[in-house]
């Protein structure tokens, strides 16, 4: 899933408030259990994908960590 084609992409706000947000419901506990399978800590608001669209999702997005965990 790309966030370019992902109902849950929407852009919200202006200036530095502003820019394309993850909706998805499971995004705050997914990017949780990224930062607990990585070890590793995001330094952004979670729901936050970019002031531009970007070429992919997020690292936690919940389509992948879902792929993950099934694995
Ligand atoms: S991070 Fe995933 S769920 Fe969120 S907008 Fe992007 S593709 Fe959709």
């Amino acid at each position: 899933m790309k966030c370019k084609d992902c109902q849950f992409c929407k852009y919200e706000g202006a200036g530095i408030a502003g820019g394309y947000k993850c909706k998805h419901p499971n995004i705050e506990e997914s990017a949780k259990k990224y930062e607990q399978l990585k070890r590793k800590v995001i330094n952004k608001d979670y729901p936050h994908i970019g002031y531009q669209m970007i070429k992919t999702s997020l690292r936690y997005c919940p389509y992948r960590i879902d792929r993950e965990e099934s694995l």
